[in-house]
C-alpha cells in the first residue's frame, strides 16, 4: 500500500510550491497533474485543433502519448518521446488546457496514468479532481485556497519580477474567471472533496503551509 497526499485548489493558491516542499521533506514524489493536461493541450495546439471542437479532441487525444520521469528531482513531461518541459508554461497552452480538460476521453486518460503512478509510489499530487476523483481513497486530502485578492497580487509580483507588464486588476479578472470555468465545468469539477481539510493561505508563509500539510498527514496515519 502505497501513501498520497491529495492537494486540490484553485490557481494561483500556491499548490505546486507547496506540494513540491511537501514532498522534498517526506521523500514522495510529486506529481503535477496540470503539466499533464498542459502537455496534452500542446499536443492538441500542434495538430491545429480548435479548443471548441470536442469531437476532434476526443479522437486526437488518444495519438498524444504522455508520460512522466522524475530526473535530478524535476518532474519532467514526455509527449511521444519528447521532453516537453519548456514549451507547457505559456498563457497559450494554459488556455487550451483549460478548454481541452472538460473533455472525458482527455480526463479518462489522464486519470488512468495518474492512479498508475500513485499506485506505485508515494506521492504528493496536485490538481483540481485529486481528492475527489483521482485518488478517492487518499488518507490525506487538502484544499488550499487563497483569496482572488491575494493570489493575483502574488502573481502580478512574479510578472513583474520577470520584467513582464502586466495589470493587477486584469489579472484578478482572469483568476475570477478561471475559478468559475473550473468550478462549473460537468466533468470533475474544482471542488473541495467531503474529507479534505481546506487551508486558506492567504496569510500564511510557504514553511507555514507546508508544516501543516506534514502535521495533517501525520495525524491522518494514526
Ligand atoms: O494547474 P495548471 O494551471 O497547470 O493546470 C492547467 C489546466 O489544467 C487548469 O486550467 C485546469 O483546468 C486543468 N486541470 C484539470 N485537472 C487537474 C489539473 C489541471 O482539469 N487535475
Amino acid at each position: 500500500m502505497t501513501n498520497s497526499i491529495a492537494i486540490d485548489g484553485p490557481a494561483g493558491a500556491g499548490k505546486s510550491t507547496i506540494a513540491k516542499m511537501v514532498s522534498k521533506k517526506l521523500g514522495f514524489i510529486y506529481v503535477d497533474t496540470g503539466a499533464m493536461y498542459r502537455a496534452m493541450a500542446l499536443y492538441l495546439l500542434r495538430e491545429k485543433v480548435d479548443p471548441s471542437d470536442a469531437a476532434a479532441i476526443s479522437s486526437k487525444c488518444q495519438n498524444a502519448d504522455i508520460t512522466i520521469k522524475h530526473e535530478n528531482g524535476e518532474q519532467v513531461v514526455y509527449l511521444n518521446g519528447e521532453n516537453v518541459n519548456g514549451f507547457i508554461r505559456t498563457e497559450e497552452v494554459g488556455n487550451m488546457a483549460s478548454s481541452s480538460s472538460v473533455n472525458s476521453n482527455v480526463r479518462k486518460k489522464l486519470v488512468e496514468l495518474q492512479q498508475k503512478l500513485a499506485a506505485e509510489t508515494d506521492v504528493v499530487m496536485d490538481g483540481r479532481d485529486i481528492g475527489t476523483v483521482v485518488l478517492p481513497d487518499s488518507k490525506c486530502k487538502v484544499y488550499l485556497t487563497a483569496s482572488s485578492k491575494v493570489r493575483a497580487d502574488r502573481r502580478y509580483k512574479e510578472l513583474i519580477a520577470k520584467g513582464q507588464q502586466c495589470d493587477l486588476e486584469k489579472i484578478e479578472q482572469d483568476i475570477i474567471e478561471r475559478d468559475r470555468r473550473d468550478m462549473t465545468r460537468d466533468i470533475s469539477p474544482l471542488k473541495k472533496a467531503d474529507d479534505a481539510t481546506e487551508v486558506d493561505s492567504s496569510y500564511m508563509t510557504i514553511e507555514e503551509v507546508a508544516d501543516k500539510i506534514i502535521s495533517l498527514y501525520e495525524s491522518s496515519k494514526n
